[in-house]
């Protein structure tokens, strides 16, 4: 299956389809047809291949943003980190379900998928990852929907992606 097609039937809920060369194990997201790591040797020609990112990483930097892009307006402030997934590719994208001042450059979070924004005149509404504390201090589960399903106080407990 190409990257290509691989990109339009991940199910749009979970959207960190990368890709994976396998000629050197580096992982890419989003996905890339070659690996320019290896392109120079042409190694990596037909040995790039689907990856699914897990979603858990650490924040390396971050900034509070107190002027919003347009369609942004109502999230004001809110905080925008890059974050190294533990797979290789860093990420960026907003900070949720934390105090501003709780973000610190370490800070283990995990990608979740929530609405980014509105387009009041059309309509039209945008879905895409955002990034919440790996480590939930308060104990509350980090979507509404997954109520009652999570044991609390595990936070060891990791899903593979199998
Ligand atoms: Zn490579």
């Amino acid at each position: 299956m190409s990257i290509a097609r691989f990109w339009r039937e991940t199910p749009r809920r979970y959207n960190l389809g990368g890709s994976r060369c396998t000629a050197c194990g580096t992982v890419y997201f989003p996905p890339r047809p070659v690996c320019p790591e290896c392109t120079h040797h042409r190694q990596s020609i037909e040995k790039m291949v689907p990856f699914q990112l897990s979603g858990a990483g650490e924040v390396v930097s971050y900034t509070v943003v107190h002027e919003a892009a347009e369609g942004f307006e109502m999230q004001v402030p809110y905080v925008l980190a890059l974050v190294r997934t533990d797979e290789g590719p860093v990420l960026t994208g907003q900070v949720v379900d934390v105090d501003h001042g709780q973000v610190a450059i370490g800070l283990r979070v995990r990608a979740t998928f929530r609405k980014l924004r509105e387009e009041g005149r059309a309509g039209v509404i945008h879905y895409g990852y955002k990034f919440s504390p790996a480590d939930d201090p308060g104990g509350g589960p980090p979507s509404p929907a997954r109520t009652g399903t999570v044991p609390a106080g595990s936070p060891a407990t990791e899903r593979s992606p199998t």
